[in-house]
């Protein structure tokens, strides 16, 4: 159906669509092979406006993507890799989007979406200074969901419509904005969530910017990566407790990729301001990867020396400075060696600061 179709179609009354009395001509049999269940005037209205919201919703997400994809291929350029990671990302937030869809599809789903999201209101409700925002929840339709994300993307939506998606998208993906799974190399971005458009692209590029590092030095991601799974299995089974627990070696190595992480993570949230996200990383949330204490100074030695300059020149750093620190990677490097990785470093981030 052709939107202009549907527009008229919304504007008919049901009688014009012959709802009325839809069964009336027909024998009961007949009647119930051909529509099924049979709809009551409101409920057809429902349906229609819900599709029409949902055309909506479509369209503003179809111009952001072709907007994304421009701006990725651009940042691809500048990160000199190649333009199919692109398609790659492309595909990735197709399927996304689509996972979110069919979160709200049917009459069930949004039921449970609802029952699932008004138990966390209640919880929210019992503490002092939280908004309770059960009412609202309560007489939610998928209409209204459909409608509030398009409201939320494009337009101001109040404190409580927050609130509410805020908690559905805790429900649905554990309140994440977007996350770049290393090792698939999948990116995932939430609709569920109470951030614009401007801020999605923010979400969109801070994981970019992950997947442009990490799969420019694709060796050093499959190490880290490894090795950081074989260290959370090694602490979940008792075998290391702390960082005394490892051989010399293995502090060197976890080290260095407490230093990789910081950087990656660190570039990835400041090419984030060049979207309008000025925020600071929450090092504390990323303490199983990295110290939040290497990370933050890390983060601000970036953050001082990258101020002002264009997303181009950012991005050319970006990438020098990640793969030469990746590069650096020996399999035996001694603590002095990684020393002096990290000075040389610091020295690169300082010569950038003085550039400009
Ligand atoms: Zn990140």
């Amino acid at each position: 159906m052709s939107f202009e179709q549907l527009n008229k179609e919304i504007k008919a009354t049901p009688e014009d669509l012959g709802l009325e009395n839809s069964s009336n001509d027909l024998e009961p049999k007949e009647a119930d092979i051909l529509s099924g269940e049979e709809l009551t005037p409101e409920e057809a209205r429902e349906i229609m406006e819900t599709s029409e919201k949902e055309i909506e919703l479509l369209d503003i997400l179809e111009k952001w993507t072709a907007e994304s994809i421009a701006e990725m291929k651009q940042r691809a350029k500048h990160f000199e890799i190649d333009e199919s990671i692109v398609n790659e990302i492309k595909d990735d937030i197709k399927q996304s989007l689509e996972r979110d869809f069919y979160r709200i599809i049917t009459e069930e789903d949004v039921e449970e979406l609802k029952k699932s999201s008004l138990n966390i209101a209640s919880k929210l409700a019992e503490k002092k200074d939280e908004l309770d925002v059960r009412s609202l929840i309560e007489k939610i339709s998928q209409k209204d969901i459909i409608d509030l994300l398009n409201r939320k993307l494009t337009k101001e939506i109040s404190t409580e419509e927050e609130r509410v998606l805020d908690i559905f998208s805790y429900v649905n993906e554990g309140g994440t904005l977007g996350t770049y799974d290393r090792r698939s190399g999948k990116i995932d971005i939430s609709l569920f969530n109470s951030k614009n458009l401007k801020e999605y692209m923010g979400t969109l590029m801070h994981e970019f910017t992950h997947k442009a590092l990490s799969e420019m030095v694709p060796e050093i991601t499959k190490k880290e990566t490894s090795f950081s799974i074989i260290k959370r299995l090694r602490q979940a089974t008792g075998e290391i407790k702390g960082r005394k627990d490892m051989t010399d070696k293995e502090r060197t190595q976890d080290l260095f990729f407490q230093n990789l992480i910081a950087i990656n993570e660190s570039l990835a949230y400041l090419a984030g301001k060049y979207y309008g996200s000025e925020k600071e990383p929450p090092y504390n949330s990323y303490l199983d990867k990295t110290h939040p204490g290497l990370f933050k100074r890390i983060y601000d030695q970036i953050n001082v020396a990258t101020d002002g300059r264009s997303l181009t020149d950012f991005d050319h750093f970006a990438a020098r400075l990640y793969s030469s620190f990746a590069n650096s990677w020996k399999e035996d490097m001694s603590q002095e060696d990684l020393k002096e990785i990290v000075i040389s470093t610091m020295k690169e981030i300082n010569k950038f600061k003085n550039e400009s």
